[in-house]
Formats: C-alpha cells, sequence, structure tokens
C-alpha cells in the first residue's frame, strides 16, 4: 500500500516536472481541486479527446457531435434534478476538521473486505500454481467467506440508506464500523449533512435583477436541450446518438486526489437514443464498446473492471462503471448508464414543448429512452499516466523513467537528435523536421549528451528518436530507437514515414473497437 502511495506520489511530480500537470495558480499557493495542463499533458489530453471523439463519431455512422454552452437556462437544472438532488453526503471529524464523503468512507470499510478476500486468493493461488480452482477456493475457504459475508452485510445496510437517503444511517454505520479519520485517527464524527455541488453565479446587469444561473456540473443535459434541432436538422433516425466533449463544474467535498477529483474538469459524454423497450440490448451493446476502446489502449486488460451499480439513480434502469486500476485501487473511471426516457420527458414538463420522434416504422411517437456514455478525461488521463508510469532497472545498473505511452496517444512521435551541434548534422535534422512536422508531433534536441536526450524522451513518452550521424549525410540512413525496447536500428531516411505511420496511427486502435 505503501508502495503504492509512493507511486502516486511520483505521478504527480513527474507530471509537474515534465510539463504534464500544475497546480492551478501556484504561485498564488494554488487552488483546491483545480490544474492547469502543460506543453506535454494538452498534447496527451488533446489526443485522448480526439481517440473518443473519432470513435465515437467515425466509428458509428449514427453518433453525431455538438458543442454546447456552459450556461443553460437555470430551469434546466430542475428539470435534471441537479436543484434538489445533485447533493453528497458529507461529515466532518472534529479533530482533525477534515471533511469528508460519507459514503466514501464506506465504501472504504467495503474495499478492506475485498482487500482481504484478495490477499487470500492470491496468497492461495501462489501457493498451488497451476491446480489451483479460484472458483473451488472462493466458495469454500472460510477467511474468504466470513469477509464475504461481512461485505455482504454491510453493503445491504448502506445500499438501504442511501436508498431512502437516510443521512442518520449513513452516520450510524460509520459510528457502528469504527471507521477513524485517516488524519486526526479519532471517531469524533459530526452529523452527516446534504451538500450540494452545484456552482452558481448570475447572469445580467443589475436594472432589472440578475438570474442565477449554474456552471453545469455535467454536460449531458446540453444534449438532451438540443435532441430535438439535432434529430430534425440532421434527418436522424433512432437509434442514434450526439457525442460531446466540454467543460463541466462541481463543487467536491474532498478534492485530493490530483486530477481524479477536480472542481472544474473536462467530460466525454454521448447520448444514444432509442426505442423504449430496448434499451438493455443497447445498455449491454456500449459497455462492450466501451470497455473494447479502454482495453485497445494495451494498458493490460486486467487492469479494467465493471462494477455494476446496486444503487441505481432514481431515472436509471441498468447501470455501471468502467473502473481502472489506480495507484490508490480500482476507480470509477467511466459511467454507463441507462436513463431511461427520465431527462427527455422531464424536459417535455418543464419546457411545455414536445420531446418526441415520430418512429416511421412504428407509426407513432415516443419520448425515446436513452443509454449514455460518460467519461472524465482528466481520469482517463490519469489512468493512462498511471498505466504508463514505469521505473526500469537496466543492464549497466542504472534506471530510467520511462512514460510507455500507447504511442498514439504520446505528446511528441519523434525526437530529431543530432549527434553533434556542427558539421551539418543540424541542418539535416531539420531537414527531416520538415519533411515529417506535417504529420507527426516532432521535437529537436541538440543539448546534452545522446543517452541523457533519450532519458528526457523516455520521460515524456516518446516512442521514437531519430539520431543524425556523419555517415546520415553520405547513406542517407539515421539508428532509429524505439522507447520500449531501447532497440536501435539504422534505417533508411524514406522509410521513416511508414514506420512511424505504423505505430502511432490511432487506425490500429480503431480496429480493435469495431464490433463486425
Ligand atoms: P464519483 O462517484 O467519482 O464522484 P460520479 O459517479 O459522480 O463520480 P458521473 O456523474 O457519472 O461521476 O460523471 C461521469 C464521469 O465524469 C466520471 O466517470 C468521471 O470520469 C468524471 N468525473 C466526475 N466527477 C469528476 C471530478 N470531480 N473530477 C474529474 N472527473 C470527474
Amino acid at each position: 500500500m505503501a508502495q503504492q502511495e509512493d507511486l502516486f506520489k511520483k505521478i504527480v511530480s513527474h507530471c509537474k516536472e515534465y510539463g504534464f500537470v500544475f497546480p492551478s495558480s501556484e504561485i498564488y499557493d494554488g487552488l483546491g481541486a483545480v490544474y492547469d495542463y502543460g506543453q506535454n499533458g494538452v498534447e496527451l489530453k488533446n489526443n485522448i479527446k480526439k481517440y473518443w471523439w473519432d470513435s465515437m463519431t467515425l466509428l458509428n455512422e449514427n453518433v453525431v457531435g455538438i458543442d454546447s454552452a456552459i450556461f443553460m437556462h437555470p430551469t434546466i437544472w430542475k428539470a435534471s434534478g441537479h436543484v434538489d438532488a445533485f447533493n453528497d453526503p458529507l461529515i466532518d471529524n472534529k479533530d482533525s476538521k477534515k471533511r469528508y464523503r460519507a459514503d466514501v468512507l464506506i465504501e472504504e470499510q467495503i474495499a478492506k473486505y475485498e482487500d482481504k478476500i484478495n490477499k487470500e486468493v492470491e496468497k492461495a493461488a501462489k501457493k498451488f500454481g497451476d491446480a489451483f480452482d479460484r472458483e473451488q477456493f472462493v466458495s469454500t475457504h472460510p477467511r474468504v467467506l466470513e469477509n464475504q459475508a461481512k461485505k455482504e452485510i454491510l453493503h445491504t445496510r448502506f445500499a438501504q440508506a442511501l436508498n431512502e437517503n437516510n443521512l442518520e444511517e449513513l452516520r450510524q454505520i460509520i459510528v457502528d464500523y469504527e471507521i477513524v479519520c485517516p488524519v486526526s485517527g479519532t471517531r469524533n464524527w459530526t452529523e452527516v449533512r446534504q451538500f450540494n455541488l452545484m456552482f452558481a453565479t448570475e447572469m445580467g446587469s443589475t436594472a432589472d435583477g440578475t438570474m442565477k444561473v449554474y456552471l453545469r456540473p455535467e454536460t449531458a443535459q446540453g444534449i438532451f436541450v438540443n435532441f430535438l434541432n439535432v434529430q430534425k436538422t440532421g434527418r436522424m433516425k433512432i437509434p442514434f446518438g450526439i457525442a460531446q466533449i466540454g467543460k463541466a463544474f462541481r463543487n467536491e467535498i474532498v478534492a485530493r486526489q490530483f486530477i481524479f477529483r477536480m472542481r472544474e474538469f473536462e467530460q466525454m459524454e454521448m447520448q444514444f437514443f432509442v426505442r423504449p423497450g430496448e434499451e438493455l440490448e443497447w445498455f449491454a451493446k456500449w459497455k462492450e464498446i466501451r470497455m473494447k476502446w479502454h482495453q485497445a489502449l494495451g494498458l493490460g486488460k486486467h487492469k479494467y473492471r465493471y462494477h455494476d451499480h446496486d444503487k441505481l439513480a432514481h431515472y436509471a434502469n441498468a447501470a455501471t462503471d468502467i473502473e481502472f486500476e489506480m495507484p490508490f485501487g480500482f476507480k470509477e473511471v467511466e459511467g454507463i448508464h441507462s436513463r431511461t426516457d427520465f431527462d427527455l420527458s422531464s424536459h417535455e414538463k418543464y419546457s411545455g414543448k414536445k420531446m418526441q420522434y415520430f418512429d416511421p416504422e412504428l407509426n407513432k411517437s415516443y419520448v425515446p429512452y436513452v443509454i449514455e456514455t460518460s467519461i472524465g478525461v482528466d481520469r482517463m488521463f490519469l489512468s493512462i499516466l498511471s498505466g504508463s508510469y514505469d521505473e526500469e532497472m537496466l543492464e549497466n545498473g542504472e534506471s530510467r523513467v520511462v512514460l510507455r505511452l500507447p504511442a498514439a496517444l504520446a505528446p511528441v512521435k519523434l525526437a530529431v537528435l543530432p549527434l553533434v551541434k556542427k558539421d551539418g548534422l543540424p541542418e539535416k535534422a531539420e531537414e527531416i523536421i520538415h519533411a515529417l512536422k506535417f504529420d507527426f508531433n516532432c521535437q529537436y534536441d541538440e543539448k546534452d549528451s545522446i543517452g541523457k536526450r533519450y532519458r528526457r524522451q523516455d520521460a515524456i513518452g516518446t516512442p521514437f528518436c531519430v539520431t543524425i550521424d556523419h555517415d546520415t549525410p553520405v547513406d542517407h540512413c539515421v539508428t532509429i530507437r524505439y522507447r520500449d525496447s531501447m532497440q536501435q536500428e539504422r534505417v533508411s531516411i524514406d522509410q521513416l514515414h511508414a514506420i512511424i505511420t505504423d505505430k502511432v496511427s490511432m487506425k490500429n486502435l480503431f480496429k480493435q473497437i469495431v464490433v463486425q
């Protein structure tokens, strides 16, 4: 565990040192849970967004995009339920004065039982090797069964308290399970209170009053209120989807996990409109497609899992999260929800406008049902960094830090390095960059030894380094060095474009996602 925390700290400082993520307003001591992306961070973030956007709009003929405004009519948030119910249960520890989400404290307790079970399984798997029968072990081993039972009891009680919105019971669970504040170590808790996460501000001048407006806490509502605009102008036929990438804002209670939980963040959401009754089929389909999208990145299939929801939001009839194994455990990166016709019906009610679709095949109108896929760009960014960060011991006793980023997402694709700063080598390097820069983000570096320059590129995840030496002007060949294997190969300059394209093209990722 300590090792994992250590890893997380290293990733955070690596992000800062190599221009990926900076604390916002740093010279003024920062602003809680707000971050800026640096020169490498913004490239990685843009590549993640492109990977998502193209996977939605290119691979699916029936998915189109929009870009709606952050400010929206305040009644939208009434209709969506956010004004009344976008709350988190908060609890304070009176000794440390630290604030927590009561539900998260209890979830962590549940995770402890899971950890205990996993440890038993790992231990036994090691002991029995190939002969290990996981299913049998899990269903018979006394300590596993005991922890499983404890977990289920707590889970049922927790789910019931959440469903009934019973804040006293949430507190009682924390008391009964002797959950302590990680900072003070005490059980001196306040009551549990509800806290609305929306940021509000005012719009308009003072003359005829101002209107209270909200910074959107999700991008989805911008899609719902434009549903008919897109359907009509795009002549879309159900089933079809609308995708959007944009900023969202939440006044999160606990903000101590770097870019995992931010107050200003970015979402990539897609609402898929379907016939009522067909939603669960589409839910299953999108669940599968989205997992493939994650796994195509090659960070390791075992790092992802589904977490099906027991407590469904009042509007949902199925929901799952895709979780990624962060340094601080498996955490939600994406949510997939079957939202029924809740949002469109509610907007119909509040706006007085029909939000219906005439289905020519059925010859009737209805309010479509919706499957939503919702993923945070920043969480995705963190999952990719966590999955790519590696400290490797080399044969010569040195070590290197390397970001094994999926090549298609790497901020810089190619570094071009003249062996020396003279003899026409820098000019040759410039020539190569000029030929490749229209297709790839290239970086020129002539400072320090080649070894140091390789390390700098490893640290930002550049998949290829190309070195120009004294033979290059004569034989038109360069040495290409591969980030992961550190293998070097002499290739003709003319081959570079094809070698790089083969590895960095998103096409290779897309091919793994398309469901035939
Ligand atoms: P959590 O339970 O972690 O607060 P959530 O279930 O409220 O998340 P959703 O409302 O389903 O999250 O939002 C969809 C996605 O948006 C999440 O899967 C996550 O990737 C991202 N997201 C939500 N809140 C934040 C945040 N505060 N900072 C960064 N990303 C976020």
